[in-house]
């Protein structure tokens, strides 16, 4: 049997299911039966610390002597376990066993007062508190004979199965021993998915019938199909150690340059958000990075940041790819990204209102302060600088900015292309753009006229639409006819299948999120220019896009 849901990544995993248990109720105030004494009581406690303290303990050595990652939590098992032999915190339960209480009670107080001083004390001591909580829950578990809550402990890898997991839970995954993580809750861009995504891990998430799956089962996870198969036969387990391996073998591509099988050259470059990223970015193999998103600098501020702060940051970005090519967006305020020294807070339809170019156009000193820390950066670093600007309409405003910035003295100007108009316009944006680099997300939401943010129309939301496709084209067309490089950097580029069509249809560059490019390399490394041709001509004619919402037959 089948369950279905929304894929993570490519790969595939086997392996068996362990549940994530639900947390655990707080126990009963009611009073400890009669004829229970405080010392038996009292001794079912001193077991229970002392089976979870040999249990820390145990992972604590394994965690020391297994790999570098792995050695990382050594330490934080030890400090654990050494919580759940604390003495002066075996006094204060004894004291609440004393009083009359059940050995869970006694010991949720105990240290959910420790707990208390721990929070109070702050900082490092307070992010313990959390640590503690844990230990406590493990030892009321035992007491009850029940599973611990929370992440589950194995020595043998594991397929996780959840509703959801908390940002807690997921940072605490054991990677070694995680093969793949199913979720009933949680959509395409869940904590869960993202994470799983960041780490290559198989994933299937928002799977209704993954509440039905029990401790033991073994399956068969499926994130290119999106699909979780519930006691394979050996066949299928067999067919999907060989899906396992074809999607393993995507990784033997990094380090070589994004190319089709003909030779045709794709540079794949990274979308990168914080300049910190320039590590993912580099250990999958990107070629530069296509997309910087400068949001990051102004986001959460009350003013914009100095032309020394931004320097700063761009240098530090800017000085990871020498010789290579890194695309800066010029700051995106307003709509899904809104400023409050920016943006106006009382517009009925944000996106389509003061954002990108529109927004900086009205305070010129943000407009300007960025432009000249990007050229004072440049002239310290080696990288390739191009500098673009979201939310351009026609060749107006594209040469606008394009003067502007040469006038400072960045060497290539280009713009986003992400409203529609700029792809009725691509003729007369080649001759003025150094580049256009097509933001499909946005080109996606206005060719379509749906709120990307909205629940509601996130059907709409898919570059597939043979209307997007057949803006693209425009762009790509005008491109090529110009000799101007013509990128995609939304979404869209990391998705492999899409990957190849924009190849197709005569895109240059892409760039994605960094661990979308091993996929994206392998997927691309198995077409010729004219299959992919052929594929892009099927999906301008809409042959992979199912409006089912429409389907008449359904209603
Ligand atoms: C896009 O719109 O496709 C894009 C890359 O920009 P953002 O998602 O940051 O709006
Ligand atoms: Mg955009």
């Amino acid at each position: 049997m089948d369950i279905s849901g929304i894929g993570v990544g490519r790969n595939v995993a086997v392996g068996p299911v362990i549940r994530m248990a639900a947390p655990l109720q707080e126990p009963s105030k009611a009073p400890r039966a009669v004829g229970v004494s405080a010392d038996e009581e009292m001794a079912r406690v001193q077991e229970s610390m002392k089976t979870i303290n040999a249990d820390l303990q145990r992972r604590a050595e394994a965690a020391e002597n297994g790999d570098k990652g792995t050695q990382q939590a050594a330490p934080i098992l030890q400090a654990l376990a050494q919580m759940a032999a604390d003495p002066a915190l075996l006094d204060t339960i004894k004291k609440g066993v004393d009083d009359g209480k059940t050995a869970q009670r006694a010991v949720f107080e105990g240290f959910a007062s420790f707990e208390q001083t721990l929070s109070a004390l702050g900082g490092y001591m307070a992010e313990r508190a959390g640590d503690l909580h844990d230990v406590g829950q493990r030892v009321i578990a035992d007491l009850e004979g029940v599973p611990a809550p929370g992440l589950p402990q194995s020595d043998k890898p594991f397929v996780l199965v959840a509703e959801d997991l908390s940002p807690a839970d997921t940072a605490g995954l054991d990677m070694e021993k995680t093969l793949a993580i199913v979720t009933s809750q949680g959509g395409p861009t869940s904590h869960t998915a993202i994470l799983a995504r960041a780490r290559g891990l198989v994933a299937v998430v928002s799977a209704a019938g993954a509440d039905d799956l029990s401790t033991g089962q073994t399956v068969i996870v499926n994130a290119a199909e999106g699909s979780v198969t519930i006691d394979p036969s050996d066949d299928e387990i067999a067919a999907a150690n060989a899906a396992k391996a074809q999607a393993d073998k995507a990784k033997e591509l990094r380090g070589k340059p994004g190319a089709l099988k003909d030779g045709t050259l794709l540079p794949l470059l990274a979308n990168v958000g914080k300049p910190e990223d320039a590590d993912p970015a580099l250990e999958y193999g990107a070629e530069g990075v296509g997309l910087f998103r400068s949001e990051f600098l102004f986001l959460g501020n009350e003013q914009p940041p100095s032309v020394e702060v931004q320097t700063a940051a761009y240098i530090k970005l800017l000085s990871r790819f020498p010789g290579k090519k890194v695309v800066i967006r010029m700051l995106d305020a307003g709509a899904d990204k809104p400023l409050p020294f920016l943006t106006p807070g009382d517009e009925p339809n944000p996106a389509l209102g003061l954002r990108g170019l529109r927004s900086l156009r009205q305070h010129m000193d943000v407009m300007n302060a960025q432009l000249d820390a990007l050229v004072a950066a440049d002239a310290q670093t080696d990288a390739d600088l191009w500098v673009m600007m979201p939310m351009v309409t026609d060749e107006h405003e594209a040469e606008y900015f394009v003067r502007l910035g040469k006038s400072k003295g960045l060497k290539k100007v280009g713009v986003m292309a992400e409203v529609p108009s700029i792809a009725f316009m691509a003729d007369k944006v080649a001759k003025v753009a150094d580049f256009v680099s097509i933001g499909t997300n946005d080109l996606t939401q206005y060719t379509l006229a749906a709120d990307r943010t909205l629940g509601s129309v996130a059907d709409y939301q898919t570059a597939w639409h043979p209307a997007v496709l057949r803006a693209i084209k425009m762009i790509a067309d005008a491109g090529n006819a110009n000799g101007m490089p013509v990128g995609v950097c939304g979404e869209a580029a990391a998705d492999p299948d899409l990957a190849v069509v924009l190849a197709g249809i005569g895109v240059n560059s892409l760039s994605m999120t960094p661990v979308a490019l091993d996929d994206v390399r392998a997927e691309l490394a198995k077409y010729t220019m004219d299959e992919a041709k052929d594929k892009a001509a099927q999906a301008l004619d809409g042959a992979f896009y199912h409006p089912t919402r429409w389907d008449f037959e359904q209603q």
